[in-house]
Protein backbone atom coordinates (compact mmCIF):
# COMPACT_ATOMS: atom_id res chain seq x y z
CA UNK A 1 0.00 0.00 0.00
CA UNK A 2 3.05 2.17 1.02
CA UNK A 3 4.48 1.51 -2.02
CA UNK A 4 1.72 1.94 -4.08
CA UNK A 5 1.19 5.92 -3.02
CA UNK A 6 5.01 6.24 -3.68
CA UNK A 7 4.49 5.51 -6.65
CA UNK A 8 1.67 7.68 -7.44
CA UNK A 9 3.36 10.59 -5.77
CA UNK A 10 6.31 9.98 -7.87
CA UNK A 11 4.43 10.11 -11.14
CA UNK A 12 2.60 12.95 -10.70
CA UNK A 13 5.74 14.75 -9.71
CA UNK A 14 6.78 13.66 -13.16
CA UNK A 15 3.58 14.91 -15.14
CA UNK A 16 3.97 18.36 -13.20
CA UNK A 17 8.07 18.22 -14.21
CA UNK A 18 6.68 17.96 -17.35
CA UNK A 19 4.26 20.05 -17.41
CA UNK A 20 6.70 22.83 -16.37
CA UNK A 21 9.32 21.74 -18.82
CA UNK A 22 6.67 22.12 -22.05
CA UNK A 23 5.64 25.67 -20.81
CA UNK A 24 9.22 26.67 -20.68
CA UNK A 25 10.06 25.60 -24.09
CA UNK A 26 6.78 27.29 -25.48
CA UNK A 27 7.88 30.43 -23.81
CA UNK A 28 11.76 29.96 -25.14
CA UNK A 29 10.79 28.75 -28.69
CA UNK A 30 8.33 31.30 -29.58
CA UNK A 31 7.59 29.58 -32.82
CA UNK A 32 6.77 33.06 -34.41
CA UNK A 33 9.39 35.03 -36.32
CA UNK A 34 9.39 38.16 -38.48
CA UNK A 35 11.41 41.63 -39.10
CA UNK A 36 10.29 44.92 -40.81
CA UNK A 37 13.42 45.15 -43.53
CA UNK A 38 12.24 48.13 -45.38
CA UNK A 39 10.70 51.35 -44.54
CA UNK A 40 10.68 54.45 -47.30
CA UNK A 41 8.20 57.80 -48.07
CA UNK A 42 5.77 54.98 -48.97
CA UNK A 43 5.30 52.00 -46.83
CA UNK A 44 6.69 49.77 -44.38
CA UNK A 45 7.63 46.23 -45.54
CA UNK A 46 8.74 42.85 -44.08
CA UNK A 47 7.46 39.55 -43.30
CA UNK A 48 6.67 36.92 -40.22
CA UNK A 49 5.90 33.49 -40.22
CA UNK A 50 5.14 30.87 -37.61
CA UNK A 51 7.47 28.18 -37.78
CA UNK A 52 5.56 25.29 -36.45
CA UNK A 53 2.04 26.34 -38.66
CA UNK A 54 3.97 27.25 -42.01
CA UNK A 55 0.57 27.09 -43.82
CA UNK A 56 -0.97 30.14 -41.84
CA UNK A 57 -1.02 33.61 -42.65
CA UNK A 58 -0.22 35.99 -39.77
CA UNK A 59 -2.15 39.08 -38.47
CA UNK A 60 -0.05 41.96 -38.69
CA UNK A 61 0.01 45.49 -36.36
CA UNK A 62 2.40 48.24 -37.62
CA UNK A 63 2.56 50.69 -34.75
CA UNK A 64 4.05 54.19 -35.83
CA UNK A 65 5.20 56.13 -32.83
CA UNK A 66 5.92 59.72 -32.82
CA UNK A 67 8.91 60.52 -31.00
CA UNK A 68 8.91 63.98 -30.28
CA UNK A 69 5.46 63.84 -28.82
CA UNK A 70 5.38 59.67 -27.64
CA UNK A 71 1.99 59.41 -28.69
CA UNK A 72 1.14 56.43 -31.27
CA UNK A 73 0.46 58.37 -34.35
CA UNK A 74 -0.54 55.10 -36.44
CA UNK A 75 -1.86 51.39 -36.14
CA UNK A 76 -1.83 49.98 -39.46
CA UNK A 77 -3.31 46.08 -39.89
CA UNK A 78 -2.47 43.92 -42.69
CA UNK A 79 -1.58 39.94 -43.01
CA UNK A 80 1.91 38.70 -43.74
CA UNK A 81 0.66 36.74 -47.19
CA UNK A 82 2.46 38.37 -49.77
CA UNK A 83 4.93 36.08 -51.85
CA UNK A 84 8.48 36.76 -50.88
CA UNK A 85 10.62 35.06 -53.69
CA UNK A 86 13.62 35.40 -51.27
CA UNK A 87 11.92 33.36 -48.07
CA UNK A 88 11.10 30.64 -50.19
CA UNK A 89 14.55 29.91 -52.10
CA UNK A 90 15.48 30.03 -48.45
CA UNK A 91 13.35 27.66 -48.06
CA UNK A 92 10.88 28.72 -45.73
CA UNK A 93 7.88 27.39 -46.42
CA UNK A 94 5.87 28.56 -48.83
CA UNK A 95 7.35 31.96 -48.64
CA UNK A 96 4.22 33.50 -48.53
CA UNK A 97 4.88 35.34 -45.44
CA UNK A 98 5.68 38.83 -46.74
CA UNK A 99 3.79 41.97 -45.71
CA UNK A 100 3.80 45.56 -46.98
CA UNK A 101 1.54 48.93 -45.36
CA UNK A 102 1.15 52.24 -47.07
CA UNK A 103 2.02 54.91 -44.51
CA UNK A 104 0.41 58.74 -45.10
CA UNK A 105 3.81 59.76 -44.48
CA UNK A 106 2.46 63.52 -45.71
CA UNK A 107 -0.50 63.69 -43.39
CA UNK A 108 1.79 63.26 -40.40
CA UNK A 109 3.42 66.26 -38.73
CA UNK A 110 7.35 66.83 -38.70
CA UNK A 111 9.28 64.71 -36.55
CA UNK A 112 10.86 61.28 -36.15
CA UNK A 113 9.02 58.40 -35.93
CA UNK A 114 9.53 54.82 -34.83
CA UNK A 115 8.97 52.08 -36.53
CA UNK A 116 7.50 48.82 -34.56
CA UNK A 117 5.49 45.95 -35.65
CA UNK A 118 3.84 42.14 -34.30
CA UNK A 119 2.80 39.38 -35.69
CA UNK A 120 0.23 37.94 -33.26
CA UNK A 121 1.13 39.91 -30.77
CA UNK A 122 5.09 38.71 -30.96
CA UNK A 123 7.30 41.89 -31.73
CA UNK A 124 9.27 41.69 -34.89
CA UNK A 125 12.71 42.43 -34.93
CA UNK A 126 14.11 45.75 -37.40
CA UNK A 127 12.73 48.14 -35.20
CA UNK A 128 13.06 51.35 -37.65
CA UNK A 129 12.94 55.37 -37.92
CA UNK A 130 12.03 57.94 -39.97
CA UNK A 131 11.58 61.68 -40.27
CA UNK A 132 9.61 63.37 -41.69
CA UNK A 133 10.27 67.10 -42.95
CA UNK A 134 13.76 66.22 -41.42
CA UNK A 135 17.08 64.83 -42.26
CA UNK A 136 16.53 61.51 -40.58
CA UNK A 137 16.77 58.64 -43.09
CA UNK A 138 15.43 55.42 -42.39
CA UNK A 139 17.85 53.81 -40.40
CA UNK A 140 18.03 50.42 -38.46
CA UNK A 141 17.31 50.30 -34.73
CA UNK A 142 18.63 47.65 -32.30
CA UNK A 143 17.08 48.14 -28.41
CA UNK A 144 19.74 47.63 -26.11
CA UNK A 145 17.36 48.41 -23.49
CA UNK A 146 16.49 50.83 -21.30
CA UNK A 147 19.18 53.29 -19.47
CA UNK A 148 19.06 55.86 -17.24
CA UNK A 149 19.83 59.11 -18.67
CA UNK A 150 20.70 62.19 -17.20
CA UNK A 151 21.46 65.80 -18.71
CA UNK A 152 24.67 68.62 -18.43
CA UNK A 153 25.88 71.81 -19.96
CA UNK A 154 29.06 73.52 -20.75
CA UNK A 155 28.89 75.30 -17.18
CA UNK A 156 31.15 75.23 -14.61
CA UNK A 157 28.65 73.08 -12.18
CA UNK A 158 27.98 70.19 -14.95
CA UNK A 159 31.61 70.61 -17.15
CA UNK A 160 34.20 72.30 -14.90
CA UNK A 161 36.85 73.20 -16.88
CA UNK A 162 35.86 71.70 -20.11
CA UNK A 163 33.58 73.91 -20.57
CA UNK A 164 31.77 72.35 -24.35
CA UNK A 165 35.05 70.61 -25.05
CA UNK A 166 34.41 66.63 -25.24
CA UNK A 167 36.59 63.84 -24.29
CA UNK A 168 37.32 62.79 -27.47
CA UNK A 169 38.75 66.06 -28.28
CA UNK A 170 35.35 67.52 -30.17
CA UNK A 171 32.84 70.39 -29.16
CA UNK A 172 29.87 69.01 -27.81
CA UNK A 173 26.88 69.95 -29.89
CA UNK A 174 23.03 69.96 -28.49
CA UNK A 175 20.80 66.82 -30.00
CA UNK A 176 24.16 65.29 -30.94
CA UNK A 177 26.82 64.60 -28.20
CA UNK A 178 26.44 62.41 -25.24
CA UNK A 179 28.27 60.94 -22.50
CA UNK A 180 28.60 57.20 -22.05
CA UNK A 181 30.77 54.75 -20.19
CA UNK A 182 33.26 53.99 -22.77
CA UNK A 183 33.41 50.42 -21.60
CA UNK A 184 29.34 49.67 -22.10
CA UNK A 185 29.00 52.01 -24.93
CA UNK A 186 32.16 52.03 -27.37
CA UNK A 187 33.04 56.00 -28.58
CA UNK A 188 31.57 57.33 -31.79
CA UNK A 189 28.74 54.74 -31.32
CA UNK A 190 25.14 56.79 -32.89
CA UNK A 191 22.71 55.79 -30.54
CA UNK A 192 18.65 57.46 -30.69
CA UNK A 193 16.91 58.01 -27.61
CA UNK A 194 13.67 59.55 -27.52
CA UNK A 195 13.87 60.15 -31.36
CA UNK A 196 17.17 61.80 -31.69
CA UNK A 197 20.12 60.45 -32.78
CA UNK A 198 23.61 61.40 -30.80
CA UNK A 199 27.30 60.11 -31.04
CA UNK A 200 28.80 58.60 -28.04
CA UNK A 201 31.80 61.03 -27.64
CA UNK A 202 32.21 62.42 -24.14
CA UNK A 203 32.73 60.57 -20.86
CA UNK A 204 31.88 61.71 -16.88
CA UNK A 205 33.26 61.18 -13.85
CA UNK A 206 29.52 60.48 -12.89
CA UNK A 207 28.76 58.61 -16.17
CA UNK A 208 29.11 54.76 -15.04
CA UNK A 209 27.32 52.10 -16.56
CA UNK A 210 23.90 52.32 -18.07
CA UNK A 211 24.10 55.45 -17.47
CA UNK A 212 24.06 58.22 -20.61
CA UNK A 213 24.61 61.50 -20.35
CA UNK A 214 23.07 64.17 -22.65
CA UNK A 215 24.29 67.39 -23.85
CA UNK A 216 22.54 70.46 -23.77
CA UNK A 217 23.43 73.80 -24.94
CA UNK A 218 21.85 75.68 -21.41
CA UNK A 219 21.51 74.65 -17.02
CA UNK A 220 18.13 75.18 -17.67
CA UNK A 221 17.46 72.41 -20.49
CA UNK A 222 19.42 70.24 -17.69
CA UNK A 223 17.13 71.09 -15.07
CA UNK A 224 14.31 70.91 -17.18
CA UNK A 225 14.94 67.16 -18.29
CA UNK A 226 15.99 66.10 -14.87
CA UNK A 227 16.82 62.26 -14.81
CA UNK A 228 14.68 59.68 -17.30
CA UNK A 229 14.64 55.93 -17.53
CA UNK A 230 14.71 55.69 -21.62
CA UNK A 231 14.94 53.19 -24.36
CA UNK A 232 18.09 53.35 -26.04
CA UNK A 233 18.80 52.11 -29.29
CA UNK A 234 22.24 51.36 -31.25
CA UNK A 235 21.61 53.11 -35.19
CA UNK A 236 22.54 50.20 -37.46
ZN1 LIG B 1 25.12 73.05 -16.45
Amino acid sequence: MQNRKNLHHISGILLMTIFVLINTLKAYGNPVTGIIDGADDKNVRGWAFNSSERESTLPVRVIITNQTSGQVTAELETTASKHREDLAAQGSGTGNYGFEVNVPWDTYENGTYLIEAYASGQKLSGTKVYGVGTAVPAVNLRSIGTFKTTAYCPCRQCSGKWGGRTSTGTIAAANHTISVDPRVIPYGSKLMIGGVIYTAEDCGGGVKGRHIDIFFNTHGETRFYGTRSMEVFIVQ
